[in-house]
């Protein structure tokens, strides 16, 4: 049997790898981030900047090519605010919490409730080349926090559409894995990317 390709996965956030983990099987051999390497700044101004310093920096210390993402909440009504910025929105060290307060409270009086999320996927080989792919997933700010499941923004992002195709009025964290998976910016994105895979 052919060995499956090997990437080492730069995000060591659990809910976010085992969602990368279900969508890449069969697929990729994903390896665990290795210990010991300290997080990067990411300063690059753009999620596509930052997830190739992510991935750069995993690729450098592993010797192996590295698969990272960046991800970014883009609020119509907030001028695509948070943006770049949107795990750090309310402050360094914010807690998902914090960041899901400070966009309620940004978003009281606004007239539309539109927003997306965007993830940029980056994998970056030993000998420099480069593969970048994106998802996004576009939606509403919920009004309130709804649901148990998830992380970050979840009780209050509401996808415009869910895994059947209709109309959807829940937010990620009154969905499944599986169904979230399906739709999501990074399910997206990383569906792409076994798609450029395939191709590279
Ligand atoms: P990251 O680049 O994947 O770390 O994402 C940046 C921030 O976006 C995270 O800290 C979360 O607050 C938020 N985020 C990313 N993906 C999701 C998601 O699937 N649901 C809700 N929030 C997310």
């Amino acid at each position: 049997m052919i060995p499956l390709p090997q990437l080492v996965c730069a995000s060591a956030n659990q809910h976010k790898v085992a969602e990368i983990a279900a969508i890449l099987e069969g697929v990729v051999d994903l390896l665990p981030r290795p210990d010991g390497v300290p997080d990067v700044v990411e300063d690059a101004g753009s999620l596509e900047g930052n997830a190739r310093l992510k991935a750069q920096a995993i690729c450098t210390a592993s010797g192996l090519p590295a698969v990272s993402d960046d991800t970014g909440l883009f609020v119509n009504a907030l001028d695509g605010e948070p943006g770049v910025d949107t795990a750090y929105y309310a402050g360094p060290g914010a807690t998902y919490a914090q960041n899901r307060a400070k966009l309620l409270s940004a978003m009281a009086g606004a007239t539309t409730r539109a927003a997306h999320f965007r993830t940029a996927v980056m994998v970056v080989w030993p000998d420099g080349r480069e593969l970048s792919v994106e998802g996004v997933c576009a939606g509403s700010i919920a009004t309130e926090e709804r649901g148990e499941r998830g992380f970050g923004y979840d009780p209050l992002f509401i996808p415009a559409v869910g895994a059947d195709g209709a109309a959807n009025l829940r937010t990620f964290s009154q969905m499944s894995d599986e169904e979230k998976n399906v739709i999501s910016h990074r399910g997206r994105a990383f569906t792409a990317l076994v798609v450029a895979l395939s191709r590279a």
